[in-house]
């Protein structure tokens, strides 16, 4: 009896590990093919990535002229108030885990946004949370670097996404979001990811 009990604890055990080893050589497949083609996804920032509607209230009330480097420079220190957005931050994750390279690529410009940066750097690249004020330059940095999918919530994000012949999917707004233009989801046949509003 003690026996038998003992041999089925150790077939369970055995069962498991088996399983584990098994999830752990598909997850070290493709970690290895996904690294050595250097695929990679990217991430639009405000209203994909994060929630920073926030850090834009702080700089408007701050600042004495909306977009002005002052205010920039507020909203790129602000990042404390930003909320990452559920499924985008763990979607942005999960890629990160199985190899991909990760970059952000924001319209801001880059006003005192080294501590940003710094802030971001375990799940994005070094040298790849990209700043640019122009926001058509995005197919650029996309058309050069093995990006395999862009993530944003604006429709100029995916129509850029698509000049670069890289797949896009569209990210929700909150609805606590000011900004409203440049936004109808899924008015251009492209994938919308549900509840991303979060
Ligand atoms: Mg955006």
């Amino acid at each position: 009896m003690v026996l038998k009990n003992a041999r089925a604890k150790v077939e369970h055990y055995w069962t498991n590990t088996k399983k584990t080893l098994a999830a752990m050589s598909v997850w070290g497949l493709i970690f290895s093919v996904v690294t050595i083609t250097r695929l990679g996804v990217a991430f639009d920032y405000d209203d994909t990535l994060v929630n920073s509607q926030p850090a834009y209230s702080k700089a408007f009330a701050n600042s004495q002229e909306p977009y002005s480097e002052g205010f920039w420079s507020v909203v790129n220190q602000s990042y404390d108030l930003e909320k990452p957005k559920i499924i985008p931050y763990s979607l942005a994750w999960l890629f990160r885990v199985f190899g991909f390279r990760i970059a952000i690529m924001t319209a801001r410009p880059a006003i005192n946004a080294e501590p940003l940066k710094k802030e971001w750097r375990h799940l994005v690249s070094r040298g790849y949370f990209i700043f640019n004020s122009d926001k058509t330059a995005k197919s650029g940095f996309l058309s050069d670097g093995n990006y395999v999918l862009f993530f944003g919530d604006s429709d100029s994000d995916i129509s850029e996404a698509r000049k670069a012949h890289v797949f896009p999917i569209r990210v929700r707004r909150s609805k606590k979001s000011v900004y409203k233009e440049d936004y109808n989801p899924g008015s251009m046949g492209e994938l919308v990811i549900p509840l991303s509003e979060y």
